[in-house]
C-alpha cells in the first residue's frame, strides 16, 4: 500500500489581495520597459563586466563584506524611526530620510558600474497610520540574455516600528528587523551590479511591512498587472540575528539566548508540490553546488514546512499569492508569537531594543553586536548566489509521466532545448532530495524502490556549466498508478464482464490482451463490497482471451454485489462489478 505522508501544515492568515491600493507606478520612467523585456539588450552589456559563472561564484564570495554590511547598519541609526507613517520631510530623521539614503547608495552602485544600475522608487497611495503616499526604492539589473524579459526579485523591508504598530514617534531603530535585510539588499546591488546576466534583477526595499505587507503588496500588483514575468521572489526579513529567541524554529536553537551562527531557515508556501518550496530546494541545492567549498564558515539551509513562522508573514507572501514562486530567509532570532493582544506578549523586534549593539565599556563606541555581521555576510551569499544561478539558469523540463513497470519506477520527461544532463530529484519524507541523478536522455528508472512509500519526482536541465534549470512540476507515485493503467490500456489490456452474470454458482472471469507485453505476474482478486478480498488466482496473459473460473462459496457469502479487480506487478488496473444472485 502507498502511503500518505503528513507534514504539519499551517494555515497562515495572512492575505493582501483585495487591499486598496491606487496610482502605482515607477517615479523613474526608464524602468518600465526593462521589467517587461522591451529593450535592446546590447545597451547594458558593459565593456568591463564579470560574465563567467565559475569567476562570478568566486568573486560574489570575495567581494561581499561584512564591514559594509556593519557600515550600512551604522549609517541608518540616526534616521530614529523608520516608520511609514514617519517623518518625510526631514532630511536626517524618519522615513523621509531614509529612502532618500537607500535612493542614493543604488545611485553611487551605478555610477560605479558603468550605468547599468536603474533606480527608481515605486510610487502608491493608500492610508497607511495617516500616511498617504508611499515609496519602495527598486535597482534593476537590466539582463542581457533571451530570457531578458524574466525578473528575479531580491528585496527586503526598510520600514521599522515598535509595539503600537501607528506609533509614528517611538525610537524604532529596527536593526534586525529589518535592516539586517535592507543592509544586505544593498550589498548584493553594490556587488552584483557589475555582473552580466541573461535574466533581469529587480532590487527592492520595500515600506509599510509592518503594517501588512504593502510595499510588496504594490510591486506584486503592478507586476500582475503589467504581464511581468516574475521568475523567483528572495525576501529577507530578520537575516542577522544569532541569538536564539523563545520562538526559534528548530533546528539549531537548543534554547533561548543559546547562539546559532549556523542555521539558515527558507520558508515557502505550500505542501509537497508546490513552485515555491521547489525554489526553496533550488536555493539550498545552488548553494551547495556553487559556493558551500569557497565559505570557510558553511551555513546549513533548512527548508522548512510552513510560509512563515507562526503566526508571522513576510513581503513573500503578496507574490505568491499571485503565482509567483518566492521564499522568505530568515534567522535564529525569533521570539513571541506576534500577539499583541497577549498581555504576557514581548518582542525582540516591534520595540525600542531591536538595536545594532551596545557600548559596554562606556567608551562611546558599540563594541558588542546583536547583528552578527558574518552571519548576514553568509546570508547575502546564499541570496547572491540564488540569484545568479536563477539569472543564468537553462530553462525548466517538463516532466511527463511517472509509470511503475517491472524494471522500476519509470520517470520521462520533455525540454525544450536540449540539455548536456538532466537533474532528477527523488523525495520521500522530507522537503528535501532523497536522491539526485543525473543522466543524459529521457526516460530514467528508479529500481528498487520500497513498495510502502510515497514518492515525489521532479527534473531539473543542467546547462554546460552545470547550471541547473529551477525544478520540472512534481509528480507523485500515486500519479503512476494511474500511469499504469494507461500503459495496460495502450497494450489493449480489458478486464471482461463476467459470464454469466448474475450468476448462481460459477462464473469466467476473462481478460483479452491486444499486444503481448511484458510484465511478472497478473492475477485477480475478488472482494466484497466491503472491500474486504476474499479469492485470489493468478491469470496468464497472453494475447487473445485469457480466462479463469471462479466458484463462490456461498455457504460463507452471501446474495449481493461483488468486486473482481486485475493487478499487473502487484498494482491493480481495473476493477467490475458482478452480482451473485443464488
Ligand atoms: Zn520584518
Amino acid at each position: 500500500m502507498l502511503r500518505l505522508i503528513l507534514l504539519p501544515i499551517i494555515i497562515v492568515v495572512w492575505c493582501t489581495i483585495g487591499i486598496t491600493q491606487t496610482n502605482i507606478h515607477p517615479t523613474n520612467p526608464d524602468v518600465i520597459p526593462i521589467w517587461t523585456g522591451d529593450y535592446d539588450p546590447t545597451d547594458y552589456i558593459p565593456s568591463v563586466g564579470i560574465a563567467d559563472p565559475d569567476v562570478i561564484f568566486q568573486d560574489l564570495v570575495q567581494s561581499l563584506k561584512p564591514d559594509n554590511l556593519k557600515d550600512c547598519l551604522i549609517e541608518m541609526i540616526p534616521f530614529h524611526t523608520r516608520h511609514t507613517g514617519s517623518d518625510t520631510l526631514s532630511n536626517t530623521e524618519g522615513i523621509g530620510a531614509a529612502r532618500i539614503w537607500a535612493h542614493q547608495k543604488f545611485e553611487s552602485f551605478n555610477s560605479t558600474n558603468g550605468e547599468r544600475l536603474l533606480v527608481s522608487y515605486l510610487q502608491f497611495d493608500q492610508e497607511i497610520c495617516s500616511m498617504g503616499r508611499h515609496k519602495n526604492i527598486t535597482a534593476t539589473l537590466p539582463g542581457v540574455g533571451p530570457h531578458r524579459d524574466e525578473v528575479i526579485i531580491i528585496e527586503a523591508h526598510y520600514d521599522s516600528r515598535c509595539h503600537e504598530v501607528c506609533d509614528i514617534e517611538c525610537q524604532a531603530h529596527g536593526m534586525e528587523d529589518n535592516a539586517s535585510g535592507s543592509a544586505l539588499v544593498l550589498e548584493l546591488a553594490r556587488v552584483m551590479s557589475q555582473y552580466v546576466l541573461d535574466r533581469t534583477i529587480i532590487f527592492m526595499l520595500t515600506i509599510g511591512e509592518e503594517q501588512g505587507l504593502h510595499g510588496a503588496n504594490a510591486l506584486a500588483q503592478y507586476c500582475e498587472d503589467n504581464d511581468i514575468n516574475v521568475y523567483a521572489v528572495l525576501n529577507n526579513d530578520i537575516v542577522g540575528g544569532i541569538i536564539c529567541g523563545e520562538t526559534a524554529s528548530p533546528p539549531g536553537c537548543p534554547g533561548l539566548n543559546d547562539i546559532d551562527s549556523i542555521n539558515v531557515r527558507l520558508y515557502s508556501h505550500g505542501f509537497i508540490d508546490s513552485p515555491s518550496k521547489g525554489l526553496a530546494r533550488y536555493v539550498k541545492l545552488q548553494y551547495q553546488d556553487n559556493v558551500r567549498d569557497l565559505m570557510t564558515v558553511k551555513p546549513i539551509v533548512n527548508v522548512m514546512g510552513s510560509e512563515d513562522r507562526v503566526g508571522r508573514g513576510g513581503d513573500h507572501i503578496p507574490f505568491r499569492e499571485r503565482g509567483y514562486s518566492a521564499v522568505r530567509f530568515t534567522s535564529a532570532n525569533e521570539h513571541g508569537s506576534a500577539d499583541t493582544s497577549d498581555p504576557e506578549y514581548h518582542d525582540r523586534q516591534h520595540t525600542e531594543e531591536d538595536i545594532l549593539g551596545v557600548d559596554t565599556d562606556n567608551d562611546g563606541v558599540l563594541d558588542s553586536f546583536f547583528v552578527s555581521f558574518s552571519y548576514l555576510n553568509r546570508n547575502a551569499i546564499l541570496n547572491g548566489n540564488a540569484a545568479i544561478s536563477i539569472a543564468m539558469s537553462p530553462e525548466t523540463p517538463t516532466l511527463e509521466s511517472l509509470d511503475l513497470t517491472h524494471e522500476g519506477l519509470r520517470v520521462t520527461w520533455t525540454s525544450d532545448i536540449d540539455c548536456p544532463q538532466y537533474a532528477i530529484g527523488l523525495r520521500s519524507e522530507t522537503n528535501d532530495f532523497d536522491t539526485l541523478v543525473y543522466v543524459t536522455e529521457s526516460p530514467y528508472f528508479f529500481k528498487d524502490l520500497s513498495d510502502d512509500q510515497f514518492y515525489v519526482v521532479s527534473v531539473s536541465c543542467v546547462d554546460e556549466y552545470g547550471i541547473e534549470s529551477l525544478p520540472s512540476n512534481d509528480l507523485f507515485t500515486f500519479d503512476a498508478i494511474s500511469s499504469v493503467q494507461q500503459v495496460t490500456q495502450s497494450h489493449g489490456v480489458h478486464l471482461l464482464q463476467n459470464r454469466p452474470n448474475p450468476f448462481d454458482d460459477q462464473t469466467t472471469i476473462a481478460v483479452m490482451v491486444d499486444q503481448e507485453f511484458d510484465y511478472d505476474t497478473a492475477e485477480i482478486t475478488v472482494s466484497t463490497a466491503q472491500g474486504q478480498a476474499i479469492y485470489t488466482s493468478p491469470i496468464t496473459l497472453g494475447k487473445g482471451i485469457n480466462t479463469i473460473q471462479y466458484t463462490h462459496q456461498s455457504h460463507r457469502h452471501q446474495d449481493g454485489v461483488y468486486y473482481y479487480t486485475l493487478s499487473i506487478d502487484g498494482l491493480p488496473t481495473e476493477t467490475k462489478t458482478m452480482v451473485y444472485a443464488y
